[in-house]
């Protein structure tokens, strides 16, 4: 069963741990991290952008697919189901659709308006029983097409909207999605320190996990980050081994074209960067 991601998230801010977020494109993706958490005994997000929703043909089709496998592969660690960076009517639809979490990224608005609509999705989820993750400042780099330059949040906005009763908070503090460029300053752990002081335990969420070097992750997790979002990186390793699957010939030979044989590669490179990510983030073990 699908579980919202506030306990999780508030055992893991408590914990001085993060719970990793990994985006799914397909039934590869999610039957690879839904195993890897089960075998880890780890909580686990699956994130859903609203491109993924609509290439995988709808939300309802996904909450098919991971309510279906929960049950078929008897997955017992806590597992949400969440939608990544959704509009106002994004979020609507995976309410309906049955989803257990949903992030609004009202960033792109003035505060005011964010304000006013994160609060009406508070009063919504908050009757549902799910959780709700807000974000303050936007995060550098290309999310569906929408392109930000990796600023730095203001700490009394977040304050703002962590007040609303949101169950996490996304803030800008340098990170950026996708790859990193060469001339990458890293993250501000100045604005993240001054982010929790004012928030308490809100637990922090860092977008755009991929390419942050290990000791950044973990001083970002001491400062407060409860949820480090992961999806290029899954993409990048099930590229990869695709590739060398194919280069190798192993799809000429024998029943090689097989997407059962020709997908596990790909399949098996994403599993190994959830469990080095799990191993990094410190949720190993900690699914009750
Ligand atoms: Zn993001």
């Amino acid at each position: 069963m699908l579980v919202s991601a506030k306990d999780m998230l508030q055992k893991a801010k408590a914990g001085k741990y993060a719970v990793g977020q990994f985006n799914i494109n397909n039934l590869e993706w999610t039957k690879a991290v839904l195993l890897t958490a089960q075998e880890l005994n780890s909580p686990v997000i699956l994130g859903v952008s609203e491109g993924a929703g609509k290439y995988m043909t709808g939300y309802k089709t996904i909450v098919g697919m991971v309510n279906g496998m929960i049950e078929e592969l008897n997955i017992t660690v806590p597992v949400a189901l969440h939608l990544d960076h959704g509009s106002f009517e994004g979020c609507m639809k995976c309410i309906e659709a049955g989803f257990s979490s949903i992030m609004f990224d009202g960033s792109h608005y003035p505060i005011a308006e964010n304000i006013e609509k994160t609060r009406e999705l508070v009063k919504i989820v908050g009757e549902k029983g799910m959780s709700l993750e807000a974000e303050v400042g936007s995060i550098g780099g290309e999310e569906d097409g929408v392109v930000g330059k990796g600023e730095c949040a203001d700490p009394n906005e977040c304050k703002l909207i962590a007040d609303l009763g949101v169950t996490m908070l996304a803030a800008g503090i340098g990170n950026i999605h996708g790859k990193y460029p060469e001339n990458w300053e890293g993250l501000s752990f100045e604005t993240l320190d001054a982010i929790q002081q004012l928030t308490g335990d809100m637990p922090l969420v860092l977008h755009g996990g991929t390419g942050i070097p290990a000791d950044m992750i973990q001083k970002a997790i001491s400062l407060g980050v409860a949820k480090i979002n992961v999806n290029t990186e899954c993409q990048l390793a099930f590229a990869d081994a695709t590739r060398k699957y194919i280069e190798a010939g192993k799809d000429l030979e024998g029943k090689g074209f097989d997407p059962r044989k020709l997908l596990a590669p790909g399949y098996e490179a994403i599993k190994a960067t959830v469990k080095e990510k799990m191993e990094l983030f410190g949720s190993v073990g900690k699914a009750e």
